[in-house]
């Protein structure tokens, strides 16, 4: 294969949000080079000025950054090979195609777009493939068309033999062999004098001394016309290694029916990078056919390219989901405060907590709640909305029919009483420990011949204006004694 260090890239086009199979690709890289100790280098192929988007590098390195995939050399980091927008490397293309102009493996084309759209429209009736039609490999045919053209400037086709076969070796697929009939004479540079991906590619990849490109098995078709311009500017290949591309559970081509096509809308959605650098990294590529949940270390340890699947990676959201959920279980305490923390102390208009609650919010307190909520949400803005009644310093307000429920609408006294009774037997509890709470109020529920499930209900909505809340001991624990109290009277006299 290889006996170069390994570095590897990615190379997104900044033209729109980053769709998630670039960063599935950017944590092939990533894994890549953090197991074999090589390096990840982020370039931003800039060349087609007409799709630029300006927010899109932006929208790129907050992906990159919030997946934890910190690239070695790119933009901001800088590195060896700088720079590293293709925009700013204009001139190594120029020469590069200056070279296979002169060694025979280019050529300058003239052929208006007009005289262009005529030969495709001919070939459509004909029933052939779209190709150049080689006008301008000749002498003559070269001046006949600059003749036409006017003052506009040339673009540069790469000269494809029309006879014999070049082989594309490829890690996941192994040996793939095209008939050079069938490849096109392909623009390496245009007129306004970018190149496109064809020749830029290639010379970059050498540059940056790329050991291995990991990319989508869209270009597999180009991969032939991409080895014959290595060949000819003598570069070593790197190793190709296409990847299938990402379908929905119904096998096709995954659209906006199938979920959010960018990391960060599952980032804005409350998921866990965590889960989604997992569930990205299984979409065509497996440990062993079975393990799902897989750290990130593990994940390090384990990566081979040759687990790559030739098979389409199924992104199916149920999975997701289940994934999110299980690290919200699984994922270290601190962790998870951490992350929550940051989403409660957002303004209340962007789905933080109501402004009365005090900021900074206090690390250990917030700890000591995470245990009761994960269990039961799926995505942190579940868990905001089950935890925010911990820190609201003047209460909650539960209405008096959230209060009564279906078990008291009718007897609004005996919900009364039962209130009134868990306020004095708040009160006298000693020791404000869940076990103790417990005996308590099962000891009132007893004595008052209520069942337990409807005392504890009128507590839980009194306490948090929830029906569905966190263990009820448990939370009364943490609010405290006074906060218990007090928001037990309100409720009270609310009845
Ligand atoms: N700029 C290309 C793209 O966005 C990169 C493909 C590659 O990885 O070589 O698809």
């Amino acid at each position: 294969m290889t006996n170069r260090p390994v570095r590897v890239r990615l190379a997104p086009s900044p033209t729109g949000t980053p769709h998630i199979g670039t960063m599935r690709q950017a944590i092939f890289d990533w894994l890549l080079a953090r197991k074999t100790g090589g390096k990840f280098v982020l370039r931003i192929e800039d060349t087609d000025r007409n799709r630029f988007v300006p927010t899109a590098l932006e929208e790129i390195e907050a992906s990159l950054r919030w997946l934890g995939l910190n690239w070695d050399e790119g933009p901001e980091v800088g590195g060896p090979h700088e720079p590293y927008f293709q925009s700013e490397r204009l001139p190594l293309y120029k020469e590069a195609a200056r070279k296979l102009i002169a060694d025979g493996h280019a050529y300058e084309c003239y052929c208006t777009p007009e005289r262009l759209d005529q030969m495709r429209a001919r070939q459509r009736e004909l029933k052939e493939p779209p190709h150049y039609d080689g006008r301008c490999r000749t002498e003559e045919g070269r001046a006949a068309a600059k003749a036409e053209a006017g003052d506009r400037r040339p673009v540069v086709r790469f000269f494809m033999p029309d006879e014999g076969e070049t082989v594309v070796s490829d890690f996941v697929r192994g040996e793939i062999t095209f008939e050079n009939a069938r490849l096109d004479d392909a623009v390496l540079l245009k007129s306004d004098g970018f190149p496109t991906y064809h020749l830029a590619m290639p010379v970059d990849d050498h540059e940056m001394e790329i050991s291995h490109v990991i990319r989508n098995e869209e270009w597999l078709p180009s991969a032939p016309l991409h080895r014959r311009i290595f060949d000819a500017l003598g570069y070593e290949l790197p190793v190709f290694v296409h990847t299938a591309s990402i379908l929905g559970p119904d096998r096709s081509k995954l659209s906006k029916r199938h979920g959010a096509q960018s990391v960060l809308e599952y980032r804005d959605a409350g998921y866990l990078p965590e889960a989604v650098f997992n569930f990205l990294g299984l979409l065509g590529w497996s440990l062993d056919d079975k393990t799902e949940i897989i750290s990130r270390e593990e994940f390090i340890q384990h990566f081979t390219l040759d687990r790559i699947q030739k098979s389409p990676g199924i992104f199916n959201i149920e999975k997701l989901n289940w994934m999110n959920a299980e690290y919200m279980r699984l994922m270290p305490v601190e962790r998870l405060a951490a992350l929550l923390i940051e989403w409660l102390e957002r303004p209340e208009s962007e789905g933080g907590l109501p402004s009365n609650a005090a900021r900074p919010l206090d690390f250990d307190y917030t700890a000591r709640i995470v245990p009761l909520v994960r269990e039961r949400v799926k995505l942190l803005p579940e868990a905001r909305d089950m935890m925010a009644f911990f820190y609201l310093p003047d209460g909650v307000e539960p209405d008096p029919a959230q209060l009564l429920g279906k078990t008291f609408r009718d007897n609004r006294s005996r919900a009364q009483l039962l209130l009134s009774e868990a306020l004095v037997a708040a009160d006298q509890v000693e020791g404000w420990s869940h076990e103790a709470l417990e005996a308590a109020f099962r000891d009132l529920a007893t004595r008052m011949d209520a069942k337990p499930g409807d005392l504890f209900m009128l507590m839980r909505v009194a306490l948090t204006a929830r029906t569905v809340a966190p263990p009820l001991f448990e939370t009364m624990e943490i609010i405290g004694k006074e906060r218990s109290v007090e928001r037990l009277r309100v409720a009270v006299n609310l009845l």
